[in-house]
């Protein structure tokens, strides 16, 4: 028997419930993970909302992310005893995801734990962190390097822009974040900010298609209002990685930072990525964000606290990263 928080639907509505479930219940796969910690991504938020279209059938257990421990396995790669990440590959989603003591899935969708990681540690990073820095090496292969200017981190406090700012920071680049939250200050300075600005500066249309040359780079868990709002402020040959939605879908728009200015705009997946480019981001992580900075942005949380996490994420009230504790 295992512990889940188990999601159902009626009438177009999704409730939950801890429930003990028999371990036949889980669905089919190679790898069967006592996992010991989750996390709380905006994804999640949407699962847990049953808001997204992104669950097709119920009974369902969310969580996009988990890190445990192998206790059965029929893949070549993993044994009983190896500690394992996985993120991503619509796990939480069409699959069952972390929000339990134990997950069956399938072994090529994991990531051996980095050596002098914790599951915990790796949980505080979890989509978000492992996205933000996808982000930061998609700036760098277009040539971003610290000595162009400032780059610029929007959503700030939130998962994604938390760890981005203490990535880059780490690297030497001076980060401007981009907040709605002006209590927030202290907390995104703690993680290596040199300035933080209110997001609503940045999402003023200027309706000019070309505003003064101010970003070197742009790291973007926004979306909509802002990013096309970024666009035009971006240096010559600047990119803006562009990951997320949180302030909306619709980008409106002109080519000309792109055909005058040469702008880039970087789309940064993290669910698909394979999995030579997965294991590089976790080497990297372990390298280059401080993990001091990583603990100062963990809030630990029960199973049971997610329904209302779950609603204060969509809210952007989260502050850095919720980490599950499963035991
Ligand atoms: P969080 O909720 O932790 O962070 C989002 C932040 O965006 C908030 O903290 C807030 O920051 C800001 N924000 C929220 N609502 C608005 C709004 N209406 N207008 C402007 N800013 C807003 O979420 P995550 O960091 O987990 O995810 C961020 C985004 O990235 C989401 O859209 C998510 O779906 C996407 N994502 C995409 C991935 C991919 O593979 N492409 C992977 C992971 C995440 P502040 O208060 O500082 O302004």
């Amino acid at each position: 028997m295992f512990k889940a928080l188990l999601l159902q639907e009626k009438d177009g509505k999704v409730t939950s419930a801890i429930e003990d479930l028999p371990d036949d219940r889980l669905p089919p796969g190679d790898v069967l993970i006592r996992v010991h910690n989750s996390t709380l991504n905006y994804k999640d938020g949407l699962v847990l909302n049953g808001l997204g279209k992104l669950v097709k059938t119920y009974p369902h257990v969310g969580g996009v992310d988990l890190a445990g421990t192998v206790l059965e396995s029929q893949h070549a790669d993993y044994k009983a005893g190896d500690q394992v990440i996985l993120t991503g590959w619509r796990v939480g989603e069409v699959h069952w995801g972390g929000y339990a003591e134990k997950a069956r899935v399938k072994g090529e969708w994991l990531v051996p734990l980095p050596h002098g990681l914790s599951t915990e540690r790796a949980m505080a990073i979890g989509t978000a962190g492992f996205t933000a820095m996808l982000c930061v090496m998609a700036l760098e292969e277009h040539g971003l390097r610290p000595d162009h200017g400032d780059v610029l981190v929007t959503g700030a406090a939130g998962g994604v822009g938390s760890v981005a700012t203490a990535i880059l920071a780490r690297l030497g680049y001076r980060v401007v974040c981009s907040s709605g939250r002006a209590d927030q200050a202290d907390y995104l300075k703690s993680l290596g900010a040199a300035e933080v600005i209110d997001r609503a500066t940045i999402a003023a249309p200027s309706g000019k298609p070309l505003e003064s040359e101010r970003w070197a780079g742009a790291v973007d868990s926004v979306g909509g209002a802002t990013l096309a709002a970024i666009l035009p402020q971006m240096k010559y040959k600047a990119a803006v990685a562009a990951c997320g939605l949180a302030g909306g879908t619709k980008l409106e728009t002109t080519v000309i930072p792109f055909i005058i200015r040469g702008v880039a705009l970087l789309g940064v997946d993290s669910v698909m990525a394979p999995l030579m480019r997965r294991k590089v981001a976790w080497a990297r992580l372990t390298k280059d964000l401080p993990m001091d900075k990583l603990d100062a942005m963990i809030h630990r949380a029960k199973l049971e606290e997610l329904p209302a996490l779950g609603k204060a994420i969509l809210d952007g009230k989260v502050r850095g990263r919720v980490v599950v504790d499963l035991g």
